[in-house]
């Protein structure tokens, strides 16, 4: 195949988590060139995701707002200095970031697969790819020789899960599992090219799989942006991975507390969520038990009639559908002892163009099986599977794929649509066929799908202008905020945790901070400031795991029994910092032990508070991460929209009109007690938002402040020119 571009570099070391350097590619010009990290990179932006933004705020033109598709835009990738260790687990993702097709601002991901440490291995702490290449390209970054490579991609498979296969073969020195072992692949797929929910597939070579399988790095649109520069594939070979290559200071101090870890999760995982049997499976159940779980376009919470053992998406539902088509405990990074990572083997695809075949299916996890399944109002796990199986190969995002489809199936029922406009969908709530045939359409850019893989915000203006939709009514049921379709989890009783998608960086991701049961079940958030206190130190602990390569699951997913008993009253909050003290003081350990930098655990959110409110400062630079888009969720996301939700909980808003609003309902219709409930809601997300500005250290108008940033150390001319305006 045809070279365009090589550079030859000299292997070097890692030290103490930090190859050193960060590898830059243009694809218009096909330059390529080696950076050094300095000091104070890893002194203020540690890695991972601080690198990234770190790096598109110094490569992107400062004078204008990048658009999504402008050459200029970047896709970023790295590890961390914690990414590739071994011996602690969840230390193998990959975090990326571009300026997103959906929102306009940055869009970040963690991911598995092994990408991301394979990356540093080879050579380099972060990836840079901006321009566009005029064909189809493979970047191939080896790091046996020391030698990266853009290569025009020849006669190569579309379907992701046939590319990646392909090309771990290809790029390894021989057929070996071993070698096949040492080789990650991150691609996309036509899906990508043809909406705008495209994802990028991380692979890793699994042993027990005897398959090349993947990890999405799915919100946002990245990989829309990864077709729109004609990527078909990166691919990295790394050195032979073992406990020294990431070479850290103190080997035996993050080697104790990892076993430590370790124990604990192999001890009480199969006492509490038996993840490494069921992965995230084990939470629909949960949710629909707690009425959390979206189903019908997040109307209601739970399966209309089903709980416990009947509910078809129960944990022992997914254990068969694992155990059955084929025993799934592995993780997708060394030896992690959570293991969530399950697939179903031999699934006979029952639609597309290949129809009748047996497949691997990675996953389904949580946000699938709720998307694709409760929130379309379908209860059948084949049409997850389904679902799952082809959003992956097509390059889609299956969270918006799950919610966008449903906003259109309740557009549907309500009568904004209908079968002229569908090409003769019947998207009825339930109707797997339909949406799984919506779901082909998306991804190959045809008919009605074509409108849908725009994303609901495109939808909504769309439906309006060109089938007389009511502008308030698809606004509030339409589950997108910043231009990224809401994650899935009902949120209409938990204000906090209505803050927790609204007050976010990128859009409404449960990343950043999970409180529903805090808030709702516990009722320990009860005022404005224990919230904001919450919606402080959340974000910034969760970030940290972006910053060095981490999975964040090790950390809360399986908790010491003994959390209760410890001094510090974990569970009692407002003192949000002491959820699972334990763990925190852990990863302070393990961060000093990798990186020799010794920390405490509130140095630890001081790393991410920087980091975090870089990523905001990012977003005003680009003309957004203020208050007015912060403002303004779709109502459903806040309270009942229509009479059937209300109708559905009368007796508990019925009883909040009565009690904390005060107002007599006697004689009052459903509709005017939605009204003043809606006043009353929608006012405390105000209050919430200057509460929360306030603990952030942000003006009222949503920036961080002059101040801040001078705390921050982050008080750059360039940056202070940014915030300036909105003080
Ligand atoms: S907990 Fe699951 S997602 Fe996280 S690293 Fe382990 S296997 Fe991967």
């Amino acid at each position: 195949m045809a070279i365009l571009g090589e550079l030859s570099y000299d292997l070097k070391p890692v030290k103490k988590g930090y190859s050193g350097r960060t590898l830059y590619i243009n694809l218009s010009t096909n330059e390529m060139k080696i950076k050094p990290v300095t000091d104070e990179m890893k002194e203020k932006f540690i890695g991972g995701k601080g690198f990234d933004l770190y790096l598109m705020w110094h490569s992107m033109p400062k004078d204008r707002i990048i658009k999504w598709d402008d050459p200029e835009n970047e896709i970023c990738i790295a590890s961390g200095p914690l990414g590739g260790t071994t011996y602690y687990s969840g230390s193998g993702k990959s975090i990326c970031t571009a300026i997103s097709p959906l929102t306009g601002q940055i869009i970040d991901s963690n991911v598995g697969g092994y990408f991301g440490p394979y990356l540093k291995f080879a050579g380099f702490d972060a990836l840079e790819i901006q321009g566009k290449a005029e064909k189809e390209v493979v970047i191939f970054i080896n790091g046996d020789d020391g030698v990266v490579r853009i290569e025009e991609a020849e006669e190569l498979p579309e379907e992701a899960h046939l590319l990646t296969q392909r090309l771990t073969e290809n790029y390894s020195t021989d057929k070996s599992e071993r070698e096949k072992f040492r080789v990650s692949v991150v691609s996309s797929g036509q899906g990508a090219k043809h909406s705008k929910w495209g994802v990028l597939n991380f692979s890793w070579f699994n042993k027990k799989r005897q398959w090349a399988s993947y990890k999405q790095a799915g919100r946002g649109g990245i990989g829309t942006v990864f077709k729109d520069k004609k990527v078909t594939a990166l691919v990295c070979r790394s050195p032979r991975v073992n406990q020294t290559l990431n070479n850290p200071a103190d080997i035996e101090l993050g080697k104790a507390v990892g076993k430590e870890h370790n124990l604990e999760i192999v001890k009480n995982d199969p006492l509490q969520n038996e993840m490494r049997i069921v992965g995230t499976a084990h939470l629909p159940e949960i949710m629909n038990d707690f009425d959390l779980l979206p189903t019908e376009n997040f109307r209601f919470g739970a399966h209309p009639t089903l709980k416990g053992d009947n509910f078809p998406y129960s944990r022992d539902v997914f254990k068969k559908v694992y155990a059955n088509l084929g025993k799934g405990v592995d993780s997708c990074w060394f030896a992690c002892q959570i293991a969530c990572s399950h697939f179903a083997k031999d699934y006979t695809l029952k639609t597309g163009h290949l129809k009748g075949e047996k497949v691997i299916v990675d996953g389904p996890e949580y946000e699938t099986i709720a998307g694709c399944g409760s929130n379309w109002g379908v209860w059948d796990t084949d049409c997850v599977l389904e679902a799952n199986f082809w959003c992956d190969t097509y390059g889609l995002d299956t969270i918006s794929v799950g919610t966008g489809i449903a906003f259109v199936m309740e557009c549907y029922e309500t009568g904004i649509l209908n079968k002229e406009i569908t090409g003769g969908l019947e998207l009825k709530f339930g109707n797997a066929e339909a949406a799984l045939a919506l779901l082909h359409q998306i991804a190959h850019g045809e008919g009605f799908g074509k409108i849908v893989g725009q994303g609901i915000a495109e939808m909504k203006k769309y439906f309006v202008e060109h089938y007389g939709a009511d502008p308030q009514f698809v606004q509030d049921i339409g589950m997108e905020h910043k231009g990224l379709e809401f994650s899935e989890y009902v949120t209409k009783e938990s204000l906090a945790q209505q803050g927790g998608y609204g007050l976010t960086l990128k859009g409404p991701q449960h990343d950043e901070a999970w409180l529903i049961f805090e808030d709702a079940v516990r009722g320990n958030l009860p005022t404005f400031e224990d919230k904001a206190e919450a919606l402080w130190w959340f974000p910034c602990w969760r970030t940290w795991f972006s910053l060095n390569g981490l999975c964040k699951l090790p950390w809360n997913d399986v908790i010491p029994p003994d959390n209760n008993e410890n001094p510090q009253k974990p569970l009692t909050l407002p003192d949000a910092r002491a959820k699972i003290p334990k763990h925190v003081d852990w990863y302070a350990q393990y961060f000093s032990g990798v990186t020799g930098r010794k920390s405490s655990a509130d140095d630890l959110v001081s790393m991410s508070e920087r980091v975090y409110n870089f990523q905001r400062i990012w977003n005003v630079r680009q003309g957004r991460g203020l208050r007015k888009d912060d403002s303004n969720l779709p109502y459903r996301a806040v309270g009942p929209v229509t009479k059937v939700e209300y109708e559905s909980r009368s007796e508990m808003y019925d009883k909040q009109i009565s009690e904390d609003i005060g107002q007599d309902i006697t004689g009052k219709s459903t509709e005017e007690k939605i009204s003043i409930l809606r006043k009353y809601r929608e006012d405390g997300y105000i209050n919430l938002q200057d509460a929360v500005y306030k603990r952030r250290g942000w003006s009222p108008k949503g920036c961080p402040t002059i101040d801040k940033v001078k705390e921050l150390g982050i008080d750059s001319e360039d940056v202070v020119k940014v915030i300036s305006p909105h003080q």
